[in-house]
């Protein structure tokens, strides 16, 4: 028997977590008496910031080393998952990895009565009209909190990983046991503090374990490829080149409708056009290339291959005029332009709902807490500079 666990992350900024979650379930299991293998997919670019990656953990009772390593370790991908561990819940929106293989269902692998298990701050009912249908009942699991930052390089240590091990514990104690966990970190770390964040998370995921029937999620809507086999490629292939167009401007476009990074993000843009001065600074600084020029002067955004880095909205120099919001305050990828030209003043109440009234600045010096401040709803097409504006009714939250 063999038990899979996936760990789906976001590259850079949770690439360490993720490993570390994946070799402490080895480690742990092997004290249980199991024979345990973890790597990551062989497929993913973890050093492009957000795009969604895996890291996978095995675990069996009952075989060698040897053979749980060639049951698992020469694999792309793995066909099925008894847990899928989501640790940005913006993923659910689905996975597209940087060997572009479409946008692929959160719950892709899970097996019926199999677990996903999602760090999140909301409710199964706001994650499931995101999430793909499954043909059986299986579980949703909240495990509360933020997308941990835990970075490539750095480990940003806010007790994620121990909080994930003792939640794993709480869904299939096959794989690992919550004594088990307890006593792994307890002798790793001589830290009362992890262990409690285990246990606690353990009884956490235990009162917060929805089962999720076929009745339950979305109609996918998008086309899940089906990768050839090996003995399916033909001998001496033509890779016919991907065609492109510049068009006006310092850079102009050249996208690769090949590569299209939509789910790598977790904010997206939101450009308030009745304020737009035409400056064409997002047009020309955005690194992917997502904002298309239009015919009345504007710039559109192209959602698709937008990666939700922020930067459009750190140069546009119009206070209000592009805001970086919550991906999952958003069910599709249309035109933001279109819809302005359609409806412009339903487009800009649509924006400002979407947008809210809460900023987050972040310090310069981290560990410093955030600053969030309110921000002030600009009526329509008054363009006032974004920079030297007086904060009102600002708070600051430590985190
Ligand atoms: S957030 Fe803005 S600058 Fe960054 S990829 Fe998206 S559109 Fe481009
Ligand atoms: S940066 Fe702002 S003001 Fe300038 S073109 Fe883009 S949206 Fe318009």
């Amino acid at each position: 028997m063999i038990k899979r666990i996936e760990i789906n992350y976001r590259g850079i900024f949770q690439k360490t977590l993720a490993k570390k979650i994946g070799s402490d379930i080895v480690l742990i299991a092997a004290r249980m008496g199991q024979v345990g293998f973890s790597n990551g997919r062989y497929s993913d670019s973890p050093e492009r910031n957000g795009i969604p990656c895996k890291y996978f953990a095995f675990v069996s009772p009952d075989l060698s080393e040897e053979e749980l390593e060639a049951e698992c370790g020469a694999k792309l991908d793995i066909d099925e998952a008894n847990v899928s561990i989501v640790l940005d819940d913006t993923m659910v929106k689905g996975v597209e990895p940087w060997a572009w293989h479409g946008i692929r269902p959160i719950n892709e692998k899970l097996v019926e009565g199999g677990h996903l298990l999602v760090v999140s701050r909301r409710q199964p009912q706001e994650l499931l009209p995101f999430i793909g249908k499954k043909p059986f009942n299986y579980h949703l699991a909240i495990l509360e909190g933020d997308a941990s930052f835990s970075g490539l390089w750095v480990f940003k240590d806010d007790l994620t990983h121990e909080r994930v091990l003792g939640a794993i514990a709480a869904l299939d104690p096959q794989i690992i046991s919550l004594e088990a966990v307890q006593e792994y970190l307890w002798q790793k770390t001589r830290d009362e503090r992890r262990v409690q964040a285990a246990n606690a998370a353990y009884e956490e995921v235990r009162e917060r374990l929805y089962t999720v029937t076929p009745a339950d999620g979305i109609e996918w809507p998008y086309e899940v490829p089906t990768l050839p086999k090996w003995h399916e490629f033909r001998e001496g292939i033509v890779v016919p080149a991907v065609p492109r167009g510049f068009q006006l401007g310092p850079r102009g476009q050249s996208r690769n409708p090949q590569f299209k990074r939509g789910t790598t993000k977790t904010q997206r843009p939101v450009v308030r056009f009745d304020l737009c001065t035409k400056c064409t600074l997002c047009w020309l600084e955005c690194p992917d290339e997502c904002f298309d020029p239009t015919p009345d002067g504007l710039y559109d955004i192209d959602y698709e291959y937008c990666v939700g880095c922020g930067k459009c909205a750190e140069v546009c120099p119009v206070k209000e005029c592009i805001v970086m919001v919550d991906e999952l305050r958003f069910t599709d990828n249309s035109s933001p332009w279109e819809f302005y030209r359609r409806d412009p003043e339903g487009y800009i109440a649509w924006a400002e709902e979407k947008k809210g009234r809460e900023r987050v600045i972040y310090p310069f010096v981290t560990g410093t807490g955030l600053e969030v401040v309110t921000a002030e709803a600009v009526p329509q097409g008054k363009k006032l500079p974004a920079k030297g504006q007086t904060r009102s009714k600002s708070k600051r939250e430590t985190v």
